[in-house]
């Protein structure tokens, strides 16, 4: 197939056409089961049924009226997320990149109105990963994604991640806000320690900085709860959501508290698009399957037998290191033997009929859909096994 599209993504060699549940079929009609569920996005599979009823009634009714405008879609869906989270108040986007962006703005322009001009540095983490907008691969820390787009916005210092000692050193009256995936995700499926989120919700209120948590993929059911931030026992001031918020209708939101919120004054921060009622319709459908004891308990128990296989399969063929993660977010760090291969692992499951991710270089990376069924977890594990049989024996 001709590409008329630009050079920045590299396309797997089959094409998805149609899907349901944990099930797609390429153009050639071959199966695949699908644990990456379009990278963390496919909450509930494909096709869900309630969600397609949903985006029907509510394209019969009204696609986009502008923010002139607020709407019962939106509204519905901004009170699911505040009776169910520490929010007070949303702002809707389209993506997880904006939904940053405005979390970012929204931190310095709350140290601007309270504190003056001066507080307006971020903390981030190394590896990090925030969107790729200018000021989120900033704040991100993963310099290949800086390169080549410079000058950066400023005000921005890296420390370690679940480095307690460096984020008490880095911070100080000049810091506005700590900015923390409560999960790396995409640099590793790596879970911050309890102590860093704790000792970061202290730094913050001791420096009058704003805790922003980037919930991009760890939010909505993901980790086993609504979001990640509730195993950890911290309330933050600034959360963004996207991915799974639309479960694959594009949507993101930001969500803050009453303190923090009307820094976002009138006319301050906008979107074309942001609220709009065909996402908000179906972010809200999704909103209630997930945010639902059974479901959140599935998740629990479906990433534990996940995670159980992959140990099995890594102790089998020496492949992995180390599993880990939390919900149907995990990660399985290669050993030594097969360092910084996961793109090529990702590429001989497809080859069997499986989707998968890599995280970096050296974590294979899973996140399926929060419904994965008995069934299709048995399948996918058995093409997990025949996907590290034959990448272990290529290698002979
Ligand atoms: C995916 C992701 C983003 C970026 O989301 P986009 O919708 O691609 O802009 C930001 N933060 C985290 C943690 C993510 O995983």
């Amino acid at each position: 197939m001709e590409n008329y599209l630009t050079p920045n993504f590299a396309f797997a060699p089959v094409i998805p056409e149609s899907a349901q549940g944990s099930r797609v079929w390429d153009t050639e009609g071959r199966e695949y089961i699908d644990l990456a569920g379009g990278i963390a996005v496919n909450a509930l599979g494909h096709c869900h049924p309630v969600l397609q009823a949903a985006l029907n009634q509510q394209a019969a009714k009204l696609w986009h009226i502008s923010n002139l405008y607020t709407t019962q879609a939106a509204q519905d869906l901004a009170q699911k997320l505040v009776e169910n989270t520490f929010a007070d108040k949303v702002f809707f986007c389209n993506s997880g990149a904006e939904a940053n962006e405005a979390a970012f703005k929204l931190a310095r322009k709350y140290a601007f109105d309270h504190f003056g001009a001066e507080k307006n540095e971020i903390i981030a983490c190394v590896n990090g990963f925030h969107g790729r907008t200018l000021f989120t691969v900033s704040v991100g820390g993963q310099p290949k994604y800086q390169e080549g787009f410079a000058p950066l916005p400023a005000g921005i210092t890296h420390i370690p991640f679940n480095d307690v000692a460096a984020l008490e050193a880095a911070i100080s009256d000049k810091t506005c806000a700590v900015v923390i995936e409560p999960v790396q995700g995409e640099s590793g499926v790596l879970p911050a320690d309890i102590e860093f989120l704790q000792a970061a919700r202290r730094v913050c209120d001791e420096n009058q900085a704003l805790l922003v948590l980037d919930e991009v993929q760890t939010g909505m059911g993901r980790t086993g709860k609504l979001f990640a931030y509730e195993h950890y026992g911290v309330l933050p001031d600034i959360v963004s959501s996207a991915k799974a918020l639309g479960a694959g209708f594009p949507i993101g939101a930001m969500l803050t508290s009453d303190k923090v919120a009307p820094s976002l004054s009138l006319g301050s921060h906008g979107s074309t698009f942001g609220g709009n009622p065909l996402a908000a319709a179906v972010g809200s459908a999704a909103f209630d399957i997930i945010n639902d004891a059974q479901t959140l308990a599935h998740v629990n128990a479906q990433g534990a037998r996940l995670q159980d296989a992959l140990r099995q399969i890594g102790e089998e063929f020496g492949l992995f290191e180390q599993v880990r993660g939390l919900g149907l977010l995990i990660g399985a760090v290669l050993s030594e033997a097969y360092a910084q291969r996961a793109g090529e692992f990702v590429k001989v499951a497809l080859q069997h009929g499986l989707m998968i991710l890599n995280a970096g270089s050296n974590v294979v990376r899973f996140a399926p859909s929060l419904l994965l069924s008995d069934e299709d977890l048995q399948d996918a594990v058995a093409a997990l096994r025949q996907t590290a049989q034959a990448f272990v024996q290529a290698d002979k």
